[in-house]
């Protein structure tokens, strides 16, 4: 147990695709129940540098340390296995499946889609199941998804979809926890829900997170830290109310 370093240590991240420069020269850090923000226009970089993270796109340079553990071009299943969880900027939720089934596949989200389906009735036979049951009523009690859990996730509106992505990610009890615009398309009213769920879940379970953002309201509401991008490079960083106005920051910002 490593609670006095970083939860996640990135040092001198650069990932390219071809000669595009995605994101280069990132360190970051993230403590144990931190939330730490990551800002940045679109194509600063966020999305490549959370990729890098989870193992999907692997830097090209730079090292990645989970609980001091050096986990630089694991495989995203490695990774997930080691405790990162994610969600994603456009919900990769199953549709023709129940809210249950999708939060249940939370415990095997690393698997690919194709054998996804077979495996939930394999793995729902397995000893641990018992484990499986308690982590995920706990998490649809927390939640708040009693009243839909046996709707398919196709009908249920989108702050509840996004509510679910969130589930599938916490059963499978992780320690960091990677957020990707998890608010995006939600009314007001939802975004308080969520932003009260996010700090929640850090206060109960003692989960790092790793959110990126858009709404400098949400940032400065529930962020510790943050981290601002453009063009891959880090422009500013810090806790909130100053990055926010830092003029790097709304110069990225206004620029675009
Ligand atoms: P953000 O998440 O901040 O919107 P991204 O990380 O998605 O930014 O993108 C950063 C840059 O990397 C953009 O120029 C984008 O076009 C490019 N990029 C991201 N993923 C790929 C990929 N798989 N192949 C080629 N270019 C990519």
């Amino acid at each position: 147990f490593h609670q006095a370093g970083p939860v996640l240590q990135c040092t001198g991240i650069e990932r390219r695709f071809g000669g595009l420069v995605a994101v280069t020269g990132v360190d970051l850090s993230i403590y144990r129940g931190e939330i730490f923000g990551l800002v940045g226009p679109n194509g600063s970089g966020k999305t490549t540098l959370t990729n890098a993270i989870t193992g999907f796109y692997p830097p090209n340079k730079g090292t990645i340390k989970l609980d001091g553990k050096d986990i630089t071009g694991t495989a995203p299943h490695k990774v997930a296995g080691l405790g990162v969880a994610r969600t994603f900027q456009n919900l990769a939720l199953f549709n023709g499946m129940s809210v249950l089934d999708n939060i249940l596949l939370g415990r095997h989200i690393h698997m690919r889609p194709g054998v996804i389906r077979t495996a939930l009735y394999w793995w729902l036979a397995r000893p641990d199941e018992m484990r499986n049951r308690e982590i995920v009523e706990e998490v649809i009690e927390f939640l708040q998804l009693e009243s839909v859990r046996h709707e398919l996730v196709d009908g249920i509106p989108i702050g509840m979809k996004k509510r679910v992505e969130l589930a599938r990610a916490l059963v499978a009890e992780p320690h960091l926890l990677i957020l990707d615009e998890p608010m995006a398309g939600m009314n007001q009213e939802e975004k308080e829900y969520m932003a009260r769920f996010i700090l929640d879940a850090r206060a109960e379970r003692g989960v790092s997170v790793l959110l990126i953002e858009h709404s400098m309201d949400v940032i400065t509401g529930i962020c510790d830290r943050v981290l601002a991008l453009n063009y891959g490079e880090m422009i500013a960083t810090g806790k909130p109310r100053e990055v926010v106005k830092d003029p790097r920051v709304i110069e990225a910002y206004i620029g675009v």
